[in-house]
C-alpha cells in the first residue's frame, strides 16, 4: 500500500497474497522460491507443518508450463488437488486409483496447458508412456517430495524413487526441488548424489519444535499411565496415541473411551469407510483423541493437536520424529510423551530378526533401533540428542523442556549388576546349554523359587540368589538397559537372552557400565503387562 514508485512486490509475494491469502513468507519460503523460480535446483530439508509445500506449489504459478509433483501418498493426491482447485489452482493427478477416462482428461489438460500443477505416484515415472506424456507438454518445475525415499539407508526407502535421477538428464533446464521433513545429514547427501543434484543449493531449516516437551517414562502399566497423564495434563485436549499392533489399538481405544475420554481406533484393519470418518472427525471436532498405527497422521494438518503419546516404542528417531512432529504445529505447548519398557526392547529386536530383509537391511534396521534406545535411554537432555541426531548443534546447557533436563536422572554404577545378568546367562549356556527369557534369568538372580525355577533346578545354580540387593523393577532396569546398549542380545522367536559380543569386555571387568536410576515408583511395580 505504502510502496515506493516504481517498486512492485516480486510476483511469488503476489501469489502468496492473491492465491493463498497468506501476508508473508516463514522462514526460508522466500529465499527458496526465489531460487527455484530463477531457474536454480534446490534440496530443502523442512520439519513437518514447515510449509514445504509452497516451496513448489508458488514457483509452479509463476513459471511459465506445469508444475510436475513426484509424491508417493497417492491415498492424498485428491484432498491435495481438491484443496488447491478450491483456491482457483489449476491442479490434477494421475495416479493408479484412477480409471482410463479420468486419466485422459488430465491428461488431454496437461498437454494443452491448462495445468499450473500435476501429482504423480513414482512409479508412474517408469512408464514410458509417462516420460513420452511429460516430454509432450510444458513444465515448469521439479518438485520431488518426500525425497528422502530415494535413501536405502533412511526407514522409507522406495526402489521407484531411484529412477528419479533422470529428470535431470532428461529435463536439463526444468528446475528441480527436492523436499523432505526427515533427513539426517547422511541422508541429505545421498538425496542430493542419487536424485543427481550436484549444484542445487541446500536449504536446512531447523528441526528444534520448541513448543513440543519431550517425556520418555518407564512402561509399568501402559494403560493405566496412559490415563492417568491424559487426566492430569490433556484434559478435553486433541492428541494421537500410537500403538504397535491393531489389536492394541483397538483395546486402547476402548480402554480410554470406558474411562470417559472420547477416543477412536484408527488402522489399516477397519474399512475405508470407518477410517475416513474417524480421521474426519478428528480433524473436525475439537479434543478427540485418535489411538492409531503408524497407518494414521500422513498429511494430517490439525493446528491443535495438543498431544503425541506412544504406547509402543517406535522402529526409528525419524519416525518417533515424524509422529510427535504432528503435535503443537500452532506452536502453542504441547507434550510428546511416550511409555517405554524392556519388552519393547526384545519385541523390537525380535522383529529385526524374524522380519524380512538381507542381512544388510537388518544391519540398518538394528542402527535404527539403537539410535532409538540410545533416546529413551539418556541422562541428558532429549532434544539436544533429537537435534544432534539431525546433525544440528543442540543447546549445550540443555533445553529445560524435556523430562531430563527438568528432572535429571541420577545413574549408578552398574558395573557388578551387568556382571551378575550376564553370568547367569553364561552359567546356563555353558553348564546346562540352556536359553531364558528375561522372567526367569531375573528370578534366578532374586533367589525366587518359583515353580519354573524349581523344574529346572535353577535354584542349584552358584548364581541362584545373588542379585537379592536390587529389587525385580530394578533387575528389569538393568536387563533393558543392557539390551539397549548392546551388552546383551536378544535371541530366536522366545526372545531368549544372549550374550553380544561387547558382553565379553564387561564380564572380564574392561568395561564400566554407568546406568540410569529407576525412578522408585516404577521400579517397585511389576512390569509384566509392558
Ligand atoms: P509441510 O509440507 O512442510 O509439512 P505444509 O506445506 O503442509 O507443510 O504447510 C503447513 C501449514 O502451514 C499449512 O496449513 C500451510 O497452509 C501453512 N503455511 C505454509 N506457509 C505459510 C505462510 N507463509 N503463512 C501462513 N501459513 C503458511
Ligand atoms: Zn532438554
Amino acid at each position: 500500500i505504502d510502496e515506493m514508485p516504481g517498486v512492485t512486490e516480486s510476483e511469488a509475494l503476489a501469489t502468496l497474497h492473491r492465491i493463498f491469502g497468506y501476508d508473508a513468507f516463514r522462514g526460508e519460503q522466500e529465499e527458496i522460491i526465489e531460487h527455484v523460480v530463477a531457474g536454480g535446483d534446490a534440496v530443502v530439508l523442512m520439519p513437518t507443518g514447515g510449509g514445504k509445500s509452497l516451496c513448489y506449489q508458488i514457483p509452479a504459478l509463476v513459471r511459465p508450463g506445469t508444475g510436475v509433483v513426484v509424491s508417493p501418498l497417492i491415498a492424498l493426491m485428491q484432498d491435495q488437488v481438491d484443496a488447491l482447485r478450491a483456491l482457483g489452482v489449476r491442479a490434477g493427478f494421475v495416479n493408479s486409483t484412477q480409471d482410463f477416462d479420468e486419466r485422459r482428461m488430465v491428461e488431454a489438460e496437461f498437454l494443452a496447458g491448462e495445468l499450473d500443477l500435476l501429482y504423480l505416484a513414482p512409479e508412474r515415472l517408469r512408464l514410458d508412456s509417462t516420460l513420452d506424456l511429460l516430454s509432450r507438454g510444458k513444465i515448469s518445475v521439479f518438485a520431488i517430495d518426500e525425497a528422502h525415499c530415494v535413501s536405502q539407508w533412511g526407514h522409507d526407502f522406495r526402489p521407484d524413487y531411484l529412477a528419479l535421477s533422470l529428470l535431470g538428464e532428461r529435463w536439463p533446464d526444468v528446475p528441480r526441488i527436492a523436499l523432505t521433513a526427515t533427513a539426517t545429514r547422511a541422508t541429505h547427501e545421498e538425496i542430493t548424489r542419487r536424485l543427481n543434484m550436484p549444484s542445487a543449493r541446500h536449504f536446512v531449516a531447523s528441526f528444534d519444535r520448541p513448543n513440543i516437551q519431550y517425556r520418555i517414562v518407564p512402561k509399568a502399566d501402559p494403560k493405566k499411565q496412559l490415563l492417568a497423564y491424559l487426566r492430569e495434563e490433556h484434559a478435553g485436549d486433541a492428541g494421537i496415541v500410537y500403538c504397535l499392533s491393531r489389536n492394541s489399538v483397538e483395546k486402547t481405544a476402548e480402554f480410554l473411551s470406558r474411562n470417559g475420554i472420547e477416543a477412536v481406533p484408527y488402522h489399516a484393519g477397519l474399512d475405508a469407510g470407518m477410517r475416513a470418518a474417524h480421521q474426519s472427525r478428528f480433524l473436525r471436532e475439537d479434543g478427540l483423541v485418535v489411538v492409531a498405527t503408524i497407518a494414521f497422521g500422513m498429511g494430517i494438518d490439525k493446528p491443535d493437536v495438543r498431544f503425541v503419546a506412544h504406547l509402543d516404542l517406535p522402529k526409528s528417531i525419524e519416525g518417533y520424529y515424524q509422529e510427535t512432529g504432528r503435535a503443537g504445529r500452532d506452536g502453542l505447548p504441547s507434550t510428546a510423551w511416550m511409555a517405554y519398557g524392556l519388552n519393547d526392547v526384545i519385541q523390537q529386536r525380535k522383529l529385526i530378526q524374524s522380519g524380512e530383509g538381507d542381512e544388510a537391511f537388518r544391519r540398518r534396521a538394528a542402527a535404527h533401533l539403537d539410535s532409538m534406545l540410545a533416546l529413551c535411554e539418556t541422562a541428558t537432555c532429549r532434544r539436544g540428542q533429537l537435534l544432534a541426531y539431525f546433525g544440528q548443534d543442540p543447546d549445550a546447557a540443555g533445553c529445560g523442556n524435556c523430562d531430563t533436563c527438568r528432572t535429571p536422572p541420577e545413574t549408578w554404577d552398574g558395573t557388578v549388576a551387568a556382571q551378575k545378568v550376564l553370568s547367569t546367562i553364561v552359567r546356563l549356556q555353558r553348564e546346562r546349554g540352556q536359553k531364558f527369557g528375561a522372567v526367569q534369568i531375573v528370578d534366578i538372580l532374586l533367589g525366587k523359587r518359583t515353580a519354573k525355577v524349581i523344574q529346572f533346578d535353577h535354584d542349584q545354580l552358584s548364581v541362584f540368589g545373588i542379585g537379592e540387593d536390587l529389587t525385580e523393577g530394578e533387575w528389569r532396569g538393568v536387563v533393558r538397559q543392557l539390551l539397549a546398549q548392546g551388552l546383551l542380545a536378544v535371541e530366536g522367536e522366545y526372545g531368549t537372552l544372549a550374550l553380544s559380543e561387547a558382553s565379553g569386555s564387561v564380564l572380564r571387568g574392561d568395561r564400566e557400565v554407568p546406568l540410569r536410576k529407576e525412578p522408585k515408583k516404577q521400579a517397585a511395580a511389576r512390569t509384566t503387562s509392558s
